[in-house]
This record gives C-alpha cells, sequence and structure tokens, in this order.
C-alpha cells in the first residue's frame, strides 16, 4: 500500500536578499544577502551554518521577521511577512514565532514557570495545559518550574528557554546557537530534545550553528557563503558536516 505524504511548507524563502546601507552617501554599501531561496518544512529541523560573516544571522533575522530583506519574499504558514506593517509583523512574531537564545534570556525576577508562560501573557493568550504538561515533561524541568534562573544550571536555564519558545505552539522556532554556552552534556539534552520536539510534535526548527555536532542533529544542514546557500546536507553526520564546513572554506 503506497501512502501519499502531504508535506507542508512552513518557511519560504524567495530571491531574498539585504544590503546594509553603508555610511558614506555613494557607497554601494555591504551585501549580506546574495538572493537566497529556500523552503522549510513543517516539521523540520534545519541547521544553518557557515563561515563568521556569511549571512546565517542575517538570514535568521530576516526569516524570523526581526528584520527586512531589501529585496524578495519571505512567507510563513502562507502569510507574507515581507509586506506586513510593522505593529502586524510584531504580532506575528508573538504569536507564530519561538526564539531560544545563546544566553538563555530569562528574565531573573520571574521563575522558570512564570518565564515560560510571559510570552503568552504579553499576548493575552490562555495556555494550553495538556501541551505545557508534555513540553515541560519531555524536557525533565517540571520540579525546577519554581525556581528563579539564578538557582538553576546553565543546561536547565536553557531548557526552560526552550519550552518557553515552545509554549505558543508557534509554526517554526528560531534559535540561535542554542548550545553555545552549554557543557556537552546539557548541549546532548537540548539538541534531543529540539529533535525529539520535530518529530514528536511535529514543531519546526531552524537553528543556526558553528558546532558541527549540534548541526549533526538536524534533519538538514544548509551552508551559507557569502550570502549565498552553496551547499546541503541531508541526514548530517559530525564528519560530514565537518567535511563540508572545511571543503566551503577552500
Ligand atoms: P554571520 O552570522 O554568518 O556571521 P552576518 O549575517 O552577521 O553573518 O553578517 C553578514 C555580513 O553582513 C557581514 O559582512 C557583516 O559584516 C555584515 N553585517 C551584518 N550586520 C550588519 C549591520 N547591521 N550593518 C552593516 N553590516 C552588517
Amino acid at each position: 500500500m503506497s501512502t501519499t505524504m502531504l508535506t507542508r511548507t512552513t518557511v519560504r524563502a524567495r530571491g531574498v536578499t539585504k544590503v546594509y546601507a553603508a555610511g558614506g552617501g555613494a557607497d554601494a554599501g555591504v551585501q549580506a544577502l546574495g538572493g537566497v531561496d529556500l523552503d522549510i518544512a513543517q516539521g523540520a529541523f534545519l541547521a544553518v551554518m557557515g563561515p563568521s560573516g556569511s549571512g546565517k544571522s542575517t538570514l535568521m533575522h530576516c526569516l524570523a521577521g526581526l528584520d527586512r530583506p531589501t529585496s524578495g519574499t519571505i512567507t510563513i504558514e502562507d502569510t507574507d511577512i515581507t509586506t506586513l506593517s510593522e505593529r502586524r509583523l510584531t504580532d506575528l512574531r508573538r504569536d507564530r514565532i519561538g526564539f531560544v537564545f545563546q544566553q538563555y534570556h530569562l528574565l531573573s525576577e520571574l521563575n522558570g514557570s512564570e518565564n515560560i508562560l510571559l510570552p503568552l501573557r504579553m499576548a493575552g493568550r490562555r495556555p494550553d495545559p495538556a501541551w505545557l504538561e508534555a513540553v515541560v515533561d519531555a524536557l525533565r524541568i517540571g520540579d525546577q518550574l519554581c525556581r528563579r534562573p539564578s538557582e538553576l544550571s546553565g543546561g536547565q536555564q536553557q531548557r526552560v528557554g526552550v519550552a518557553r519558545a515552545l509554549a505558543a505552539r508557534p509554526a517554526v522556532v528560531f534559535a540561535d546557537e542554542p548550545t553555545g554556552n552549554l557543557d556537552a552534556a546539557s548541549g546532548r539534552d537540548v539538541l534531543e530534545f529540539l529533535r525529539y520536539s520535530t518529530r514528536e510534535f511535529g514543531q519546526t526548527i531552524v537553528m543556526v550553528t558553528h558546532d558541527p555536532m549540534a548541526a549533526s542533529y538536524a534533519d538538514r544542514v544548509v551552508l551559507l557563503l557569502d550570502g549565498r546557500i552553496s551547499g546541503e546536507l541531508a541526514t548530517p553526520t559530525p564528519e560530514s558536516v565537518l567535511g563540508a564546513l572545511q571543503e566551503l572554506r577552500g
């Protein structure tokens, strides 16, 4: 029996360029992205890699609606975010996008549970208790919810940060070097959960990293060079990612 799988595209980029204005009048500026086409399927775990200055942060900021491309289009679940007003873009980020930061960015005066719920509260949305319980259980942070960040290890803080990113069941989670501040074991915990969330919850994740080990948890790696996609790896391993990066650097 054959099954037809309908894959939905959650994030779609077409011809995305970004030129940062230079200081002086006639100066051409810096081209950070030179025409990026990218489709990210629902439930994909995508890692974006490339040398420093290749455009990873710029691409992520454009895809997440934190910055606007100079040209091209980006859609998130069929909404063209490049033409939205600032206000509607802010609403879309709050409602449909989750963020995980290298430095966690938890609020020190709130406990774990309050930190996780903060984005929902700010959006005036009611939490889904069953969903939150599933996320908290999978992250094994149930006994840390009453603690403030200062009472948690780095790995525990990042797992709270990941729960916060998923709390609103966003269309896509953008993770910027989510394991950059963690020891190897805590980093693995976070990466295993991210992968689990794509497989079990259908969560879509885009992760920027320079660590081949971290990228090997993704199911697809896109390599950037000089603001363009210069290669791609399916079913990456630490070795294949390292090899591809070395090739990229020539
Ligand atoms: P990566 O994240 O891969 O290190 P970035 O996206 O930060 O790369 O940068 C891509 C290019 O754009 C680099 O040449 C960088 O110097 C330039 N750039 C990034 N942000 C700015 C900015 N705000 N103003 C001017 N140039 C920038």
